[in-house]
Parts: C-alpha cells; sequence; structure tokens
C-alpha cells in the first residue's frame, strides 16, 4: 500500500508542469490497442493527496541565446542510430526548448520524483502544434488517470496522438499537457505542424507551458522516453548523449554534469536522470543523461565522481546525437553501442515487385 502512494505521488507530481532501417526512417507500425489496462487500474483509485501547490522551477539563463536556427526536417536522421521523428510542439520562431532545470528525468520535486517530459515555457494562448502525422486518442481532461473529465487530473487538458510510424515495431505516442483549449477531436487524423490546442497552465502547474512526452510502444505513463532523442534539432546544433555509471556499472542519478564550449561561453549544466520506473533509457543508446540545443563545437564535459573531477572532451556534429559512457575507475569511451541492425524486419519480406516493361 505504502509503494501505491508513493507510485501515485510520483504520478501526480511528475505531471507537473535498435535496430533501425539505415535510412531511419519511421517504421509502419499495426497499430495495437491492447495493454492499456495496468496503468489505468491503478490510476484510477488516486484522487490528488493534497491539492497541489507548487511552482515550475525558474528557468535556466538563456542557453547562448534565445535565437534558434529552423529546425531540421522531420524525420531526421543522418546517422543510423538516432531517431528524430517529431518536430517541436511550438513553432520553430518561439522558445521551444525545454526547462533547463527540470529535464526528463529530473526530480526537482522530491527524491524519487521523475519528470517523465520535457517543459517548454510559453505565453498563454500560444499554439500548439503536432509533432508528428497521426490520429488523436485523447483530447479532454483526467489523461493521467485515464478519467475523461476529471477536471483535478494534474495532466489538465491534455491531447494524445497515436502517430502514423512506430519505432522498430513500437508504436509511437506524442503527449501535450496543460492546455487552455484544444483544437481537435478524438479520432481526427492530423498532420505534423497541425495546431491542436493552445498554451494554457490547466492541471497541476502554476505557470503556462506545454508538457511534452514521446510513449512507446504504449500510451501509459510508464512508457516515456527522452523527448530530446526524439525532437529535431536546430540546423547546424546536435545533442549530447551520455551513460554515466560507477565502476560496478550502475548507474549514477542525479549526478551533475556540466557541458562547457571550448570556444568559451555559457557552461550548460545537467544531471544525469533520477530514479523511477517512468524513466526509461533510450533503447538504442541506455543514457541517463541528455542535453539537446548544442551549437556543433567542441565540448568539455566535467563531473565529480568519488570526490575527484572527472573530465573528457566530445565533438557535437550538426543534425546528429553524440555519445560518451563513464564507468568509474574505467573511465571515459566514446565507442558507441554496436550499430542497428534490421533484425525486426519480419524474415519473410514479401518479394520484391518487379517492373514490366
Ligand atoms: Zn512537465
Amino acid at each position: 500500500m505504502k509503494k501505491f502512494l508513493i507510485l501515485i505521488f510520483i504520478f501526480i507530481l511528475s505531471a507537473c508542469s535498435n535496430a533501425i532501417s539505415l535510412e531511419s526512417t519511421p517504421t509502419p507500425v499495426i497499430v495495437e490497442e491492447q495493454n492499456q489496462v495496468e496503468v489505468q487500474n491503478e490510476a484510477v483509485v488516486s484522487p490528488s493527496p493534497e491539492p497541489f501547490q507548487f511552482s515550475l522551477p525558474t528557468p535556466g539563463a538563456e542557453p547562448i541565446s534565445s535565437w534558434r536556427p529552423p529546425l531540421y526536417p522531420v524525420p531526421w536522421a543522418i546517422a543510423p542510430y538516432d531517431h528524430f521523428f517529431f518536430t517541436r510542439p511550438i513553432a520553430a520562431d518561439q522558445i521551444n526548448w525545454p526547462v533547463a532545470d527540470y529535464r526528463y528525468g529530473g526530480v526537482f520535486f522530491g527524491i524519487n520524483v521523475v519528470h517523465t517530459g520535457v517543459d517548454i515555457p510559453s505565453p498563454e494562448g500560444t499554439p500548439i502544434m503536432a509533432a508528428g502525422a497521426g490520429t488523436v486518442v485523447w483530447a479532454d481532461w483526467g489523461l493521467f488517470a485515464q478519467t475523461p473529465g476529471n477536471q483535478s487530473d494534474p495532466y489538465g487538458l491534455a491531447v494524445a496522438i497515436r502517430h502514423d510510424f512506430g519505432y522498430n515495431d513500437g508504436q509511437l505516442y506524442t503527449i501535450y499537457a496543460h492546455m487552455s483549449m484544444m483544437n481537435v477531436i478524438v479520432g481526427q487524423h492530423v498532420e505534423t505542424g497541425d495546431i491542436i490546442g493552445f498554451v494554457g497552465s490547466t492541471g497541476a502547474t502554476t505557470g503556462p507551458h506545454v508538457h511534452f512526452e514521446v510513449r512507446m510502444p504504449n500510451n501509459s505513463f510508464f512508457y516515456t522516453y527522452n523527448p530530446e532523442l526524439w525532437i529535431a534539432p536546430p540546423q547546424g546544433w546536435g545533442v549530447l548523449a551520455g551513460r554515466i555509471m560507477n565502476t560496478k556499472g550502475e548507474l549514477l542519478q542525479q549526478m551533475e554534469v556540466t557541458v562547457t564550449p571550448e570556444a568559451g561561453g555559457r557552461t550548460f549544466t545537467v544531471r544525469t536522470y533520477g530514479k523511477g520506473g517512468a524513466v526509461n533509457p533510450d533503447p538504442y543508446y541506455q543514457e541517463n543523461m541528455v542535453l539537446g540545443d548544442l551549437p556543433a563545437g567542441i565540448y568539455k564535459v566535467t563531473f565529480k565522481y568519488e570526490d575527484k573531477r572527472m573530465q573528457t572532451w566530445v565533438e557535437i556534429f550538426p543534425g546528429q546525437v553524440s555519445y560518451f559512457t563513464f564507468k568509474g575507475t574505467h573511465g571515459f569511451d566514446s565507442t558507441r553501442p554496436p550499430a542497428p541492425t534490421l533484425d525486426f524486419l519480419p524474415l519473410d519480406l514479401p518479394a520484391t515487385p518487379t517492373l514490366q516493361p
């Protein structure tokens, strides 16, 4: 029972606010409607324990500048292991990057209370756009507990889209929470960039923002992934992913990592993921730290491990994820996991049609 209550608590607060083809194009999937029962059953019981009152973390200073180049078109993946299948829910000419101090896996609101998405602060009424083509499967209050009309649900007014594509054989979903108003209905098909609603502060939040999640393969709180590995970076910019472990290979949680451009300028800070069953590493990278929106270039990565300062250099490439691991006394390694394969494809592929002259 205690465990259950903790779980519920985690739910509420966190809502605040490889195989892949060589071209990395999204794979079509058969839509499955099952498997949405487990969470619903648990969550239905749970109204919020207390009326929650909290403020979002203060956004960090603007990374380098508030200006961003336009985003890469989606789907974007010039490396076989990346999957930038989604564009951002806020237009490229506005603030459309996550709150720096409360990224995916962050635990700002308490230990074991992990953030299952990213928060993009935006003025009330700003259009929210579909991150990819798909069908609206939720447009209502009550998304968290799947209780339609429940205005005390922490997600507030929220939309869920089941995309027309997946990753490997997994169905992809995206979630947009805290809307002031919706612009779609369940069953409606939307294209990338269609306006599905407007920024608000409904649900558990004290400021207008969109809480954005990527889920796979089920549309459930427990199946989220880091959106910063799925949304296309600005042109000429890239993403850093890291897997930071102790010597035994255990992931280190909530470790502060600083990332400084060699050319000088602002230092970025990011923390490794907190502990929680709702936060999942990427199927390929198995990371526990991601920093998106980095201009291409050389960066110094530092953090403290067993009272010693650890340091490595990474290069960020345009439109790609750069990757490193750290394993205690074994130190740093920039070797990527083995290249993805096509293992997920069925063995008996239909014969290639031949052209008739
Ligand atoms: Zn959030």
